[in-house]
């Protein structure tokens, strides 16, 4: 049935659209009723079920004659959700790409990491670690901000330790989980099965460990945890949003122990590594874009890796959406919608020449005037490409908001920015702190 509706919607979508919807979708139960399909995320979700739906049921129609209508859930949600039915919760991880013992990211390795000036020292940790675990680096303590690449270098020592020597016991867990497991433990009196299970592993990964604050029992059975594994030479990895003194009631004796390693922290990516990490997951996705629309998405998304990476699903979907190829303008197209929900407090045209003149010395009269040198030129044009950017005035607004011009001079500056800061590495950041300051 499933390769009957795949070739229905062969006929009928783009070759960018099938591959972005069909293909990233997969059947997983089919009942009296319903047809249970897996689709990668909510932007997914909505689109199969505003656009896709119906032609299920029918397509289904015409095959079994039957009614039947599409349920969709969402990947890592139904594997969280799915602690009934051990078949399908099997079946599900095998699909998401996890090893079911060790639950490791297939796709956190260290040949999809991107090095860079913000991680090289944790990357370089982490391989010395995968190679000699237990030895030089114990423990081994990542900290940094969301979605900078904490986990990922994580699993990839996992892996690593795996390839190395496949017999190794390698125990990746949040620290929920470990709080969890510990609870459950002892409420149904296994605790003696926790202690054999988490202290006879070669290296365990504990993930996020400032959600022990508070955990006063938990931070306990960690301590003794800790020092098994560390009197056996096993390796502890740990990691964190911030050094382990600054996490509120973490217990002094772990904070002494976590200093026995080595403490490497993760910071935001450079501009280059950004446009490293887009290429290396464009190419992994199989996607042509052109290098100047990952300069542009690089450019917008500068805080996390994890929102960078959003931003190429979203740009890859709106590609499908409209039937366009992935370029500049579509790029920026896709990501003005999530612009406005980046940015809760709502940007003026004023706000922003306000913030363009002081930044160049100039005089507002100028910036919005109609004087043609170079020096009031630049920042005027600047000023209209953020407006465009960062409100959701309209051109013609804009143009009258700068003493009455035309809109089609808003566009012609819009542009000749946009352009300009794919080869313009100073213009560029000049525009990002000006962009900085605009927050
Ligand atoms: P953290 O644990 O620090 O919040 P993650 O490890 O979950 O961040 O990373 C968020 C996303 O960004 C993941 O999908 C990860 O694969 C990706 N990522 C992070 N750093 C890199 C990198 N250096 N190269 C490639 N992908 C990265
Ligand atoms: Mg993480």
């Amino acid at each position: 049935l499933w390769n009957f509706l795949k070739e229905k919607f062969k006929e009928s979508l783009s070759k960018v659209s099938y591959d972005t919807w069909i293909e990233s979708a997969n059947p997983i139960r089919i009942t009296e009723n319903n047809i249970i399909i897996e689709v990668p995320s909510s932007l997914h979700k909505e689109y199969w079920e505003n656009n896709l739906a119906t032609r299920i049921v029918e397509n289904i129609y015409e095959y079994s004659s039957r009614e039947i209508s599409p349920l969709f859930v969402i990947k890592n949600e139904q594997e969280n959700s799915n602690h009934n039915g051990r078949q399908q919760s099997q079946t599900l991880i095998q699909k998401n790409s996890f090893r079911k013992d060790i639950q490791l990211n297939d796709k956190y390795t260290f040949d999809t990491f991107v090095i860079g000036k913000g991680n090289q020292m944790a990357h370089a940790a982490a391989l010395v670690v995968a190679e000699e675990p237990g030895t030089i680096y114990n423990p081994l303590f990542f900290y940094g901000g969301v979605g900078l690449g904490k986990t990922h270098l994580m699993h990839a020592i996992g892996h690593q330790m795996l390839l190395l020597d496949p017999d190794a016991k390698v125990k990746y867990v949040s620290s929920e989980t470990f709080a969890n497991d510990f609870i459950n433990s002892i409420q149904n009196k296994t605790q003696e099965k926790f202690r054999n299970e988490y202290r006879s592993v070669d290296l365990l990964l504990v993930d996020d460990i400032q959600f022990f604050a508070d955990k006063e029992g938990t931070q306990e059975e960690f301590f003794h945890t800790f020092n098994a594994l560390y009197d056996d030479r096993k390796q502890i990895v740990l990691t964190s949003d911030r050094l382990p003194n600054e996490i509120p009631k973490l217990q002094e004796r772990l904070i002494s122990r976590f200093a026995w390693g080595l403490s490497v922290d993760i910071t935001p990516p450079d501009l280059e590594t950004r446009i490293a990490i887009l290429r290396k997951k464009a190419n992994a996705e199989r996607l042509e874009i052109p290098d100047d629309t990952l300069s542009y998405i690089a450019g917008q998304i500068d805080s996390n890796i994890r929102e960078l990476e959003g931003a190429l699903v979203r740009v890859q979907a709106f590609a499908a959406i409209e039937n366009r190829d992935i370029t500049t303008s579509l790029a920026a197209d896709a990501l003005k919608s999530m612009l406005p929900s980046n940015k809760p407090n709502i940007l003026s045209i004023l706000d922003i020449q306000n913030v363009v003149s002081k930044y160049y010395q100039i005089s507002l009269t100028d910036l919005k005037g109609k004087k043609r040198v170079k020096a009031i030129v630049l920042p005027r044009q600047i000023a209209m490409f953020l407006s465009r950017e960062l409100t959701a005035n309209s051109l013609p607004k804009i143009g009258a908001e700068f003493g009455g011009k035309d809109h089609t001079t808003v566009i012609h500056a819009y542009e000749k920015i946009n352009r300009a800061i794919t080869k313009d590495y100073q213009l560029k950041q000049d525009i990002e702190e000006i962009k900085n300051k605009l927050n």
